[in-house]
């Protein structure tokens, strides 16, 4: 089987899976308990604390655990809101290609009479930061943007909109789920105010994530209960979720950049592949992207026939984002950048991982070649595209 759905989750690496285990048997105590046996729990959650928070430039105090990546962009949004409500400031800045944990509490905020302008997403799956400058107004409580897309894999102008946001003085949200572990974060070179991340996106476990919130910034609780992580986010804590975290991140940021330049050579191989199917493109730009991730769309055929198709191949890929397969509706991002419907239909994503070989590239671009043309064989649309009834977009 190759693996290249890494963007929706990502095997866990054997140190996590032991860490989690051992913590499993030995030390499950409850981080509140005053003896021994919990306070040693207690411990190992302060540690991954601090383990975490120096990846990202952060300080211990500033991270908050949470039960994912969903969570954390839910309490960011809620909190600067709850902000908002109190200046009279509700109005708030993020893009059209979030992810829907984003998307979805925006609406939901909406519905509350909050303001929200959704930037344009370029052709090339990059927000211009001067269009963002001028959308923040007097009454701009929040600015959100993800720093590297789940679809299409580009990475947004994170230092620049940082820079304008302090200047502006407003707070700046950064959907980071899919580039920490995978391509340098810092959140104070990047003035940075709230960033969400997730373990299972960095080989670490499901169900748990972290939300790093600037000192100064005032958060709100998603969740009431017990005064656990400082009384923002109660419930008892995830030791081992949380210890397994830390052991995967710090793994996957130890010789990141060469781990990096592997993954984007192979990356680059499958792209110019691909790129040799008529009437097919590349989703995003071709550098400013994670080094893991290709999507194309091909004209004429239906994603989801073709990544069923390459399931029974051994190739595990994806057509859109996972939360929207299983509706007819095309993807929102590859809408966002203005492929037309019909195009959008055709969407392939590949997000690879570190244990991708040269050889991986070329079974994926030959299997995805011939079953294309395959699709294509008995497409009414392709039949059409090639008879000249409809024009060709790509
Ligand atoms: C996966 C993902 C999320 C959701 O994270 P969970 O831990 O699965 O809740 C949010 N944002 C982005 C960009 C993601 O890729």
């Amino acid at each position: 089987m190759i693996y290249a759905d890494n963007a929706a989750t990502t095997k866990m690496s054997e140190a996590a899976v032991n860490t989690m285990f051992s913590l499993m048997n030995d030390c499950w105590g409850n981080p509140s308990s005053l003896y021994s046996h919990g306070q040693k729990a207690k411990d190992i959650l302060e540690k991954a604390r601090e383990d975490i928070a120096s990846v990202i430039g952060a300080n211990a105090r500033e991270i908050i655990f949470t039960s994912g990546g969903s969570e954390a962009d839910n309490q960011a949004i809620l909190s600067a809101a709850a902000q908002g409500v109190k200046n009279n400031k509700k109005h708030i800045v993020s893009t059209a290609f979030e992810h829907h944990a984003v998307l979805h509490t925006l609406e939901k905020l909406k519905r509350y009479g909050f303001e929200i302008t959704l930037l344009n997403v370029h052709e090339d799956g990059l927000i211009v930061p001067g269009e963002l400058e001028n959308a923040i107004r007097e009454d701009t409580c929040l600015v959100t943007v993800m720093y590297a897309n789940n679809e299409i894999g580009t990475i947004q102008p994170v230092h620049e909109i940082g820079e304008i946001c302090r200047r502006r003085n407003v707070t700046f949200h950064v959907d980071a789920v899919q580039a920490v572990g995978h391509i340098p974060v810092n959140v104070a070179d990047d003035n940075i105010d709230m960033l969400s991340a997730s373990a299972h996106k960095f080989h670490g476990p499901k169900g748990v994530g972290f939300l790093y919130v600037r000192k100064g910034i005032i958060l709100s609780n998603l969740i009431e209960g017990g005064a656990q992580e400082r009384g923002k986010r109660a419930g008892t804590e995830n030791v081992p979720g949380v210890a397994a975290m830390a052991t995967a991140l710090k793994e996957v940021v130890n010789d990141m950049d060469e781990k990096a330049k592997h993954i984007a050579s192979v990356r680059d191989r499958i792209i110019s592949g691909l790129k040799e199917i008529p009437h097919s493109a590349l989703n995003g730009d071709a550098f400013k992207r994670l080094p893991g991730n290709v999507n194309f769309c091909f004209e004429g055929i239906e994603g989801e026939s073709l990544l069923l198709l390459l399931d029974d191949k051994g190739i595990c890929a994806s057509s859109g984002s996972a939360c929207t397969s299983g509706s007819l509706d095309p993807s929102h991002v590859l809408l966002a950048i203005g492929r037309p419907h019909d195009v959008a239909h055709g969407s392939l994503r590949l997000s690879i991982g570190e244990d991708i070989k040269q050889a991986d590239a070329d079974c994926i671009v030959s299997s995805v070649k011939e079953t294309v043309e395959y699709l294509r064989g008995f497409s009414p649309i392709w039949r059409d595209l090639m008879s000249g009834k409809k024009e060709f977009i790509l």
